[in-house]
């Protein structure tokens, strides 16, 4: 019996496979990189070695945006061999190294303008070199609570299947008193993560926004309501929850588009996600050099970073970005905040910036 577009499912966003992956010789030595390089090969991926996962060059493709697709699609495999972690304010103490690069193609995306050169999508097999070094920050900061984020240069959850190394840090912070783990996605596979042991100490945050950004400029992320719907299964399993509302962007109908997508999160949720509940929100930013490989990047994009419209906030390497004015902020940060109470009044707001 034929079907109406109505009573056809949604089509599932499917987890990422690259086209192309490269390993570092000596990530091999590593259970993790063996385990990526068996996977790798019975999925029939191509295959390439290299001496370090931070010199990737000769990608396929004619011109720079060519290549630039193509390194969103190629996983390389190799060693950290930083262990000293960024500071990740306001949301951590500490930025954790989990991976580096994303499939994602989020416009606005600040990777595109810290990775450079190097879009490609990097993880790290020893994980237990990066843990021990985390134990040494918490007992650095003790006895107070240190909090580190997963999600600073990537989005983990979107590499999981790969591989598996925020499971390892969920069940590593568990054990830890005074360490704290966090991470923002904007992907549903989290499957592989809901019987982890996180002992409540993991925050596990979906980002969402109104509809009129996901839809223009989000592509290659999961759908909202793939995002609300994982939002649900990860309440269930426990995980203290919490929603980035990131990048808000004044655009046509913005009130409601904000009212609207919480309108659809109280709905859509279970209850026992409103138990232990944080929202986060980031207005949208960019700096000169942002808007001109965005530009580059996503010729069409209807992002509006037109600088006579924003206020130049000075950063602290030099560096200024474009945000909005003062008054626009307040006016989004009040509005938004109203709705959330108005949803969510048990939510606990921890930051506008
Ligand atoms: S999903 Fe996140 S990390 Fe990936 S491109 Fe989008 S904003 Fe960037």
């Amino acid at each position: 019996m034929a079907t109406t577009t109505a009573e056809r499912p949604a089509r599932s966003t499917p987890a990422f496979a690259p086209d192309l992956v490269y390993f570092e010789p000596d990530a091999l030595e590593y259970p993790k990189g063996r385990r990526i390089y068996d996977w790798a090969k019975s999925e029939g991926l191509e295959i390439r070695m290299t001496t370090s996962h931070n010199r990737i060059t000769n990608l396929p493709g004619d011109t720079e945006l060519e290549k630039y697709r193509m390194a969103k699609r190629t996983l390389v495999v190799g060693i950290r061999k930083t262990l000293d972690f960024d500071q990740s304010k306001p949301s951590a103490e500490y930025a954790i190294p989990i991976a580096t690069g994303c499939m994602g193609h989020c416009h606005y995306c600040y990777l595109q303008t810290t990775l450079g050169a190097k879009p490609y999508i990097r993880v790290y097999v020893n994980t237990g070199d990066i843990l021990k070094r985390a134990k040494q920050y918490i007992e650095q900061r003790a006895p107070d609570i240190t909090r580190f984020e997963a999600a600073c240069t990537s989005d983990p959850v979107g590499l999981e299947h790969i591989s598996g190394s925020l499971k390892e840090y969920i069940e590593f912070m568990a054990e830890e008193p005074l360490g704290r783990l966090r991470f923002v996605t904007k992907y549903h596979h989290v499957e592989p993560l809901l019987d982890a042991k996180h002992g409540g100490h993991t925050r596990f945050r979906f980002s969402v926004n109104a509809d009129y950004v996901i839809k223009h400029f989000e592509p290659a992320t999961s759908t909202f309501a793939e995002r609300i719907e994982a939002a649900g299964k990860v309440a269930r399993a426990g995980y203290p929850l919490g929603f980035i509302i990131a990048p808000i962007i004044w655009h046509d109908g913005w009130e409601q588009g904000y009212a609207e997508l919480l309108e659809k999160l109280q709905v859509s949720l279970p209850p026992e996600a409103s138990e232990d509940l944080t929202f986060e929100m980031i207005q949208h930013r960019f700096t000169k050099t942002a808007k001109r490989v965005i530009e580059q990047r996503y010729p069409k994009t209807k992002l509006e970073m037109d600088e006579e419209k924003r206020k130049y906030k000075w950063g602290r390497w030099g560096q200024g970005k474009y945000v909005y004015p003062d008054e626009r902020a307040a006016v989004l940060r009040e509005f938004i905040t109203e709705r959330i109470f108005e949803r969510f009044p048990q939510a606990k707001i921890e930051y506008f910036t």
